[in-house]
Parts: C-alpha cells; structure tokens; sequence
C-alpha cells in the first residue's frame, strides 16, 4: 500500500509534499517483522513559499544504532550530509526534520520522541518548526513540532489538479 504524498497543515493551505526518494527510503525500512529494528534518519528538502518540498530522507547510517523499539540517532553523519547539501544546492536544499520508523500500523509518537523533537526544533537556526515524520506499517504519522513544544498534527490532503505545479516548477 503506498503511502500519502501530500500532506496538508488542518485550517490552512500549507502542503508537504514527499518526493520519490524520501517515499522509497521509508518502504525500505517498514518494521514487519519481530526481529526488524527501528531505523531514521534526517529529512533535506525546499521551502517553496508555504510550502515544504521533501526531496530526500537520509538513511540509517553505520553507527547509527538500531533496536526494535528505539533508534538511537549518531547525529555525526546526518549533519554533515545536510551540510554537504545545502552547499551543493547554494542553500536551497536544508535540514526540515527528522524520520523514524515505528513497529506500529499506525504509528504514534511516543513521550521520548516528543521530548527529542522540542529540542531539536528549539535547535533550529532559523527558526522554522521541526517537521518530524514516523513510518508506521501501513501509514505515515506527519507533524510540526516548534521550539516551545507546540504541535501541528498534518493530515492526508488529496492532490487537486493545480496544486502540483507548486512543486514542479
Ligand atoms: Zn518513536
């Protein structure tokens, strides 16, 4: 079952819209069996306006380390990739968040990942909230978190015609 592409924040127009990349990355890592291990990694992407564009979801890394119930991000290779991004694309492309996945159908995050994504977004240089994702067995949980720990619970937006053209340009 693939997952929803574009996202929309309740009471506004503000979409988040996942690109192929990030989409495959996360149908790699899908918890099904009891012996799979959580797996995350960093969320790169384009501000467009309003609207946030993810265009790749960094993969687990070597030292990342890896159970079924937790992952343990070493935030060492994450970081320089996104670096490396940012400088390859003139500061277009930039760290929007984080991914991890959960061995739940419909994940929800636990008071750990709530804790971790305040401060993460607290971290932020430039002031943006935290977009923070986690990948479920048959579904993708989608929120803002912002610095003061205020949380924005995206939902599925169906694609009208029109609003593509936000992303293809
Ligand atoms: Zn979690």
């Amino acid at each position: 079952m693939p997952f929803v592409k574009t996202w929309i924040v309740p009471g506004t127009e503000h979409l988040v819209y996942l690109r192929q990349q990030p989409l495959e990355v996360f149908s790699r890592y899908i918890q099904q069996g009891m012996d799979s291990k959580e797996a995350g990694g960093i969320l790169l992407g384009h501000v467009r306006g309003e609207h946030l564009e993810i265009i790749e979801a960094t993969e687990p890394s070597f030292w990342d380390k890896r159970f079924r119930f937790l992952f343990e991000r070493m935030p060492y290779f994450h970081h320089r990739l996104a670096m490396k991004r940012w400088k390859e694309s003139n500061g277009l492309v930039r760290y929007i968040g984080e991914w991890h996945t959960h061995p739940q159908n419909y994940p929800s995050p636990s008071s750990i990942d709530l804790k971790e994504w305040q401060i993460l977004a607290a971290d932020r240089v430039d002031g943006r909230p935290l977009l923070a994702l986690i990948v479920g067995c048959k579904d993708i949980h989608v929120e803002y978190m912002s610095g003061a720990g205020k949380r924005n619970i995206l939902e599925p937006a169906s694609f009208r015609r029109g609003e593509e053209s936000v992303f293809l340009n």
